[in-house]
């Protein structure tokens, strides 16, 4: 067992999960990347929080696979015998943007998968270890961050499943906030506004941001970055808020004050 703390991020391989591995790794945290597809993007997230001289492992798993997310808790708890912080970050955008008049109900049930059902679940699981450990003394208490989106309570016509995934996970945080409180557990919710990464890769999304910035879209106007959404995590790791528990965190640059 590590007397270090350790941390399980969930879609750690690319993008904002990978910020948030080494942005844990430099506060001092063993990190557990979890990857889906990727395995070479896992490896160069594995690298980059060696580079910043902590322990890392790597884990393949489909989150919104209950048999997958049992194998993911049952190796990080063998291999490291405890955890400290899970990081509920994988997330995936639907392939096509429908106008929510004509979304198909297979990309309805996907995205709600992974985004939604995959969070509540891995909180639950995760939160059911985080209790035992607590009880037995292994950990002094825990964190459980989830990453929303600005989307939970900002409508795109074209995107309405992933909106509704995002608000859930609003509403996922003050549950488990409120329940694990006795514990020890306190839960947060992160919510990013745009930031650079591959799901916002394509030319079409990347046009229509850019064209939003260009008409002076936010206070902070420009894109965000992933390391921005990181160190946002890496300070409540580090345990900078211990009488603040279901709180939302913008990372959004300031997207959501309104201005008249
Ligand atoms: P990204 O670059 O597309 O990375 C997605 C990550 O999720 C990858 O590590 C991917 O693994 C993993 N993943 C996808 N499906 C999975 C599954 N079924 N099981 C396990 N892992 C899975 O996305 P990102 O922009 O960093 O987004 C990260 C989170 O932030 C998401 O929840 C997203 O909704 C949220 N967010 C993003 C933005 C933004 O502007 N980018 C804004 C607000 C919120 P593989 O590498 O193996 O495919």
């Amino acid at each position: 067992m590590t007397d270090k703390k350790v941390a399980l991020v969930t879609g750690g391989s690319r993008g904002i999960g990978r910020a948030t591995c080494i942005e844990l790794a430099k506060v001092g945290y063993t990190v557990l990347i979890n990857y889906h597809e990727n395995l070479e993007a896992a490896e160069e997230t594995r690298k980059a929080v060696e580079t910043c001289g902590a322990e890392a492992e790597i884990c393949q798993a489909d989150v919104s696979a209950k048999s997958h997310r049992d194998l993911l808790v049952a190796f990080m708890l063998e291999r490291f015998g405890r955890v400290d912080l899970l990081v509920n970050c994988a997330g995936v955008a639907p392939a096509v943007r429908h106008d929510i008049l004509e979304t198909p109900e297979e990309s309805f049930d996907h995205i709600l998968s992974v985004n939604l059902r995959a969070v509540y679940f891995m909180t639950q699981r995760v939160a059911n270890a985080m209790v035992g450990l607590t009880e037995s003394g292994v950990i002094e208490g825990g964190a459980i961050v989830n990453i929303s989106s600005l989307r939970s309570y900002t409508v795109a016509k074209n995107y309405g499943e992933y909106c509704i995934s995002k608000a859930g996970v609003s509403m996922i945080t003050k549950l488990f906030a409120v329940r694990l409180a006795e514990f020890g557990i306190n839960v947060y919710e992160i919510s990013p506004g745009i930031i650079k990464t591959d799901m916002t890769s394509a030319d079409s999304v990347q046009e229509f941001y850019n064209k939003k910035i260009a008409q002076g879209m936010a206070p902070i106007n420009r894109w965000g970055k992933p390391e921005e959404v990181g160190r946002a995590i890496a300070a409540i790791a580090r345990g900078d808020f211990p009488f603040s528990t279901g709180e939302v965190f913008h990372v959004d640059g300031g997207w959501g004050l309104r201005e008249l």
